[in-house]
């Protein structure tokens, strides 16, 4: 600690380079302190340093992470706590650039597998990046020392050191995750794909705001779908269970509706107390699909949905720059499918019309035979019985549906009832096969051709996470911007890096590309996320299968 006191009053004023000689570890005698990364100038991604705290110092009880889900519970509150000791103690910005910040990679209200903060028997580390201050280019000693010295033990104290303190708050965030992926659990043993409790806030404050509207109606099962769930730590739930199946979620337009869904895309991520969707659980491997223009395609097998294409272009291996409405939806279902998901989440409102649909006055106009897409419609009855995919699909327009569904749920002013003995009345009868329409999977036929699969064995590429849903892969860029279900820029920089580490393994052996990158995401969450990064590093979030083949399937040639 006097090593580093002195080192900083040495280099005070000196060329910004000077800094690197602070590449070394201190006994700040409550923690150690590793600077383990030095910028080379003010306007550099900041410098990474880390804190590491013996388990007597921190005095966490063993028990609040004793499996890995309460692991990453806890993790997760250790770095909002340090997060909020940081707005608390350190002054911020000064010098030139951002220099003189100090920053931990928390997420917002879902609970994530991180790296920033990491806890096992060893103790516990949290890495921060730790913007060293400057003057143009030269060195602000004096405020560097106020940072090591005053601001960041300030902060391990508030966020880190718990002898003596108040656990609750901690103690009610790990057991209200657990109960979440008890929930989730709980999904699976008993044949559903949703469950929302009575009570839930579903609303979010706006489209930039995700925290819980204030004043929202609170979620409130109809009778006919209430269950009660025990949970570990929680007990007794209750709330509305969606069975496995096909859904539907009808009402007027500004009734609720997709507000319930995209609760439902959430719900296969824990949420932090206080959220209002904490006990709001999807089944892990539950996708988003949506209609998706312009987005490149590489090499799916559309044809379930598409037949042919003008020009007689087929669709068995279907390659585009710059899909449209229809052949994006088609490509995001069949994807999904490839990666073994077992519930679809569709909105009407970011759905092609013509994809979802094809009504009788438009079938005699325009026959059957001219028409190469098979809408969803006349698919969806079939991914389910054939395929175990359930759906549950938003439609406020479309009552041909009405047929093909197992369950009818309408809002009506956010309020859900089941409608599903009325609807059944009005369908007469459900919609038969389409003409001409191939089977939704020919044992023969691939859905993503992997032969020439288009990922050249790279070793060594350069990854840049532009914005949140932006990627930049060597020369190619991944644009996950309409990938609803990626929900933090640390899960887009950890795609980057798994996608990197794929390709090392080489898919072709591997029986395909989805195949591989399960492996490599397998051993992340086995491993950590320090398997990814030859240094530390604390900004990487862990993503799901589906996030990352997303990725692998937008590729796109770019200079
Ligand atoms: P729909 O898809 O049926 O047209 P939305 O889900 O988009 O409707 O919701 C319309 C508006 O109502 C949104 O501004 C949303 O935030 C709000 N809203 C949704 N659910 C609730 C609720 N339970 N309480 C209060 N406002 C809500
Ligand atoms: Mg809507």
């Amino acid at each position: 600690m006097n090593r580093l006191r002195e080192l900083l009053r040495q280099i005070d004023g000196c060329g910004y380079k000077a800094y690197k000689q602070l590449t070394s570890c201190f006994d700040f005698g409550s923690f150690q302190l590793s600077i383990d990364h030095v910028q080379g100038d003010p306007f550099a991604l900041p410098s990474r340093i880390s804190v590491h705290l013996n388990p007597l110092r921190h005095a966490l009880p063993k028990e609040l992470w004793s499996n890995r889900i309460r692991q990453t519970a806890l993790e997760d509150a250790l770095g909002r706590a340090v997060s909020a000791a940081i707005t608390q103690h350190v002054r911020g910005s000064r010098g030139t650039g951002h220099s003189g910040s100090i920053e931990i990679a928390t997420s917002g209200q879902q609970v994530l597998r991180r790296n920033a903060v990491l806890i096992d028997a060893d103790g516990l580390e949290a890495r921060l990046l730790f913007a060293l201050p400057g003057s143009g280019r030269s060195i602000l000693g004096r405020e560097a020392t106020t940072m090591f010295f005053e601001e960041l033990p300030a902060l391990v104290q508030q966020g880190l050191e718990y002898p003596g303190r108040d656990l609750s708050g901690l103690v009610r965030h790990v057991e209200q995750v657990e109960d979440q992926q008890a929930l989730r659990d709980w999904l699976g043993d008993n044949q559903a794909v949703a469950f929302v409790a009575n009570g839930s806030l579903l609303p979010r404050r706006s489209g930039i705001d995700d925290r819980p509207l204030e004043g929202a109606v609170p979620f409130k099962s109809p009778p006919e779908l209430e269950v009660s769930v025990a949970l570990p730590n929680c007990g007794q739930v209750s709330g509305m269970q969606i069975p496995r199946g096909v859904t539907l979620i009808v009402g007027g337009g500004f009734h609720g509706k997709s507000t319930l869904l995209q609760a439902l895309e959430r719900g296969v991520y824990n949420h932090i107390p206080g959220d209002g969707r904490e006990l709001v659980a999807t089944v892990a491997d539950a996708v988003k699909i949506r209609a998706e223009d312009h987005r490149a395609i590489g090499q799916v097998n559309i044809s379930p949905f598409i037949s042919t294409l003008p020009g007689n272009r087929p669709t068995d291996c279907f390659s585009t720059e710059n899909a449209s409405g229809s052949t994006s939806q088609a490509a995001n279902i069949i994807e999904a499918l490839e990666c073994n998901c077992s519930c679809l989440l569709i909105d009407e409102d970011t759905s092609a019309t013509n994809f979802m649909i094809r009504d009788q006055r438009m079938q005699r106009l325009v026959p059957d035979s001219q028409e190469p897409i098979t809408p969803l419609l006349h698919r969806v009855r079939e991914l389910y019985e054939k395929e175990g995919v359930s759906t549950i699909l938003v439609t406020g327009g479309s009552g041909d549906y009405l047929a093909v569904a197992d369950r009818v749920l309408m809002l009506n002013n956010y309020r859900a009832t089941d409608v599903t003995t009325k609807a059944r009345r009005l369908a007469d009868s459900p919609p038969g096969s389409m003409a001409g329409a191939p089977p939704l999977r020919n044992q023969q036929q691939r859905r993503i051709n992997l032969q020439t699969a288009p990922f050249p064995g790279q070793r060594q590429v350069k990854i840049l996470v532009r914005e949140q849903r932006l990627l930049e892969y060597g020369r190619r860029r991944i644009d996950l911007s309409k990938v609803e279900q990626l929900v933090d820029v640390g899960q887009t920089e950890a795609i980057g890096q798994l996608l990197s580490h794929c390709w090392l393994q080489d898919p072709q052996q591997l029986n395909g590309l989805i195949a591989s990158l399960e492996l490599t995401l397998n051993g992340v969450a086995q491993r950590g996320l320090d398997l990814l990064l030859p240094w530390k590093a604390g900004h990487l979030a862990l993503p799901r299968l589906y996030e990352l083949a997303a990725a692998a399937n937008r590729l796109r040639e770019e200079g």
